[in-house]
């Protein structure tokens, strides 16, 4: 007899659909599950707008101080 490996959807637990692993991570942490294509339709359906969205190059985060700023700080 033929082993089959077939993955089940965590959400809906489908046997009849193939389901495939995703891994999320967001601020909160990492999270894995096997979906079905219906329930990781939301999922790529915002990976696809993150593929196709324009490349946005945004300043940086970290404020640059010049040494000038730093010796006010110091209060000299
Ligand atoms: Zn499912």
């Amino acid at each position: 007899m033929a082993k089959i490996n077939l993955t089940i959807c965590d959400i809906c637990g489908d046997r009849s659909k193939d389901a495939a692993p995703y891994t999320i991570k967001t601020e909160e942490g990492s999270f894995s599950a096997d979906l079905c294509e219906d329930d990781a339709k939301p999922i790529k359906g915002v990976l696809d707008r993150i593929k196709n969205r324009p490349v946005v190059r945004r300043p940086g985060r970290v404020p640059v101080a010049t040494m000038e700023d730093i010796e006010k700080l110091k209060g000299n």
